[in-house]
């Protein structure tokens, strides 16, 4: 009785979690809440009387604690795309496992829904462990990140998928046949491996999240295996919100989500014939300004806008942004951080950052809700960011990233752009907003230039 009660507290703490976390001012509360769910499915799970010692799962808890522990300590920010292929890939072998044990618990008394449910979840959990530790290798430099990619890759892909299915049918058909079901397992190996290769390493975070749907779908069969209703709940949540994420990744970074499904994105194709290449400026050409300069500018701008990017992840320069807005806020200007969808390298990247420098929500806009607002403001700080306030996605059709919803910086009264060197971001292509004139670039690791603002602003 405990058991199931616990499960639906648990997964109604799911949902709520899942509610919360879609905006930066309740995703803290949110969080809170699906650990405690996580907690209370754990200890109604622990109190099943099916469990006859705990020797094995204390050794477990104390050495997957340890690690996670270590892992959430130890590994910055800007390394959470790895962070979270790892994961995902142990909750693969996860699901994996169980099913396999589960089949063999099992024998002869098999059901066919069971057997179908079985096939399922170690089909996907090996496909999500070894795509997941394919991307993590990507992400962290391991293997090489460039797309690998040869003729006949989607055919033969479909074809081992379909391979898949057949031998499912065949097992369901027939659960005696181990032979099949261990093969369909390989196959759900080889696919992962198959499947990640031909995309590129920068683009790894979609086919994370795709790989995290299908975790959450492995745990969902595995519900319907174990006959547990919150591996169903909570699968089917997972499954259906990392879909959605990687569906809204693909939209905010202009790409089709079947181009994602079908692999060999990530690999920039060559301009069309006779079109401008992606970016044309010089370092001759763009307007280079002292901290001085910048900030005269910012000392006179009644608004200002703070763009924050990858590279403000990079320096961790958060809280040097926040102290310098709360200078500029002190002397009556207006601040408002505009936050694009794909900003940094994970969904919500910008937000948990400045959220841990305690910027206002309510100083946090959308895309959507700000753009129009450049046209009127006095001053843009970019600080790390580049392809996100890139005018060529707007501007030139030959563009790798043309399409792509851009910020409109460039209609700012002055643009003061913070960044190390004129190397592009991720998308390998030259900005021309660099060369704009009403453009300043302050060259320089975006923390220590923010410290110089910060100190010169003081000093007067
Ligand atoms: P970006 O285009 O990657 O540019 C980041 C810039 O930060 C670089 O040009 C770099 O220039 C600068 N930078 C790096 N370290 C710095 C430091 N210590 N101090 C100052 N500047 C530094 O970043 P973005 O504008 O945020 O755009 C994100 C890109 O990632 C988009 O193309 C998006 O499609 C892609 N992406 C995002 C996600 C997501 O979920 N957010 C997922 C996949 C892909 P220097 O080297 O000259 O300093």
């Amino acid at each position: 009785m405990i058991t199931p009660f616990s499960y639906l507290i648990a997964s109604v703490c799911f949902i709520i979690a899942l509610q919360a976390l879609s905006s930066p001012k309740h995703a803290r509360q949110g969080n809170a809440i699906g650990a405690f769910g996580m907690l209370v499915a754990v200890v109604g799970t622990l109190l099943l009387t099916k469990i006859l010692t705990f020797t094995w799962i204390l050794i477990g808890l104390t050495i997957g604690s340890a690690i996670g522990a270590a892992m959430s300590i130890w590994i910055p920010m800007t390394k959470m795309p790895e962070r979270i292929a790892l994961s995902h890939a142990f909750g693969g072998l996860a699901a994996a496992l169980v099913g396999i044990a589960e089949y063999n618990h099992l024998g002869s008394e098999i059901s066919r829904f069971t057997m179908g449910a079985l096939g399922l979840e170690v089909f996907l959990g090996f496909l999500t462990f070894t795509g997941s530790l394919m991307a993590f290798g990507k992400l962290q430099g391991v293997l090489p990140g460039s797309p690998i990619t040869y003729k006949g890759q989607n055919a033969s892909n479909i074809a081992l998928f379909l391979a898949a299915l057949a031998l499912l049918v065949l097992v369901v058909l027939d659960p005696s046949r181990s032979a099949l079901f261990y093969l369909m397992g390989a196959i759900g190996f080889i696919v992962g491996i198959l499947f990640v290769i031909p995309i590129g390493g920068a683009d790894m975070p979609v086919v994370i999240s795709l790989l995290n749907s299908y975790a959450g779908l492995a745990a969902a069969a595995t519900g319907f295996a174990l006959n547990n209703n919150v591996l169903i709940i909570a699968g089917a949540l997972d499954g259906t919100s990392g879909l959605l994420l990687s569906m809204k990744m693909s939209q905010a970074m202009n790409r089709s989500f079947a181009n994602v499904l079908f692999g060999a994105f990530g690999k920039v194709e060559a301009p069309a014939e006779g079109a401008a290449a992606a970016g044309t400026g010089t370092a001759a050409s763009y307007n280079q300004a002292t901290v001085e300069e910048s900030v005269g500018v910012l000392e006179a701008a009644q608004s200002l806008i703070v763009v924050p990017g990858y590279g403000m992840a990079v320096s961790q320069a958060q809280h040097t942004v926040r102290e310098l807005t709360q200078i500029l806020e002190g002397r009556g200007a207006s601040v408002k951080y505009a936050i694009h969808p794909v900003a940094g390298r994970m969904p919500g990247h910008m937000n948990v950052l400045l959220a841990e420098a305690n910027v206002p929500y309510d100083q946090l806009f959308d895309l959507d809700d700000i753009n129009d607002e450049f046209a009127r403001t006095d001053a843009v700080l970019v600080v790390g960011a580049n392809d996100v306030v890139n005018p060529a996605a707007k501007t030139n059709p030959a563009s790798p990233i043309y399409g792509m919803p851009v910020f409109n910086v460039e209609q700012a009264r002055a643009v003061i752009v913070l960044k190390r060197s004129f190397n592009p971001g991720f998308a390998g292509i030259e900005n021309d907003l660099f060369g704009k004139p009403n453009t300043m670039m302050v060259l320089g690791d975006a923390k220590k230039t923010l410290r110089e603002m910060t100190t010169a602003l003081k000093g007067d």
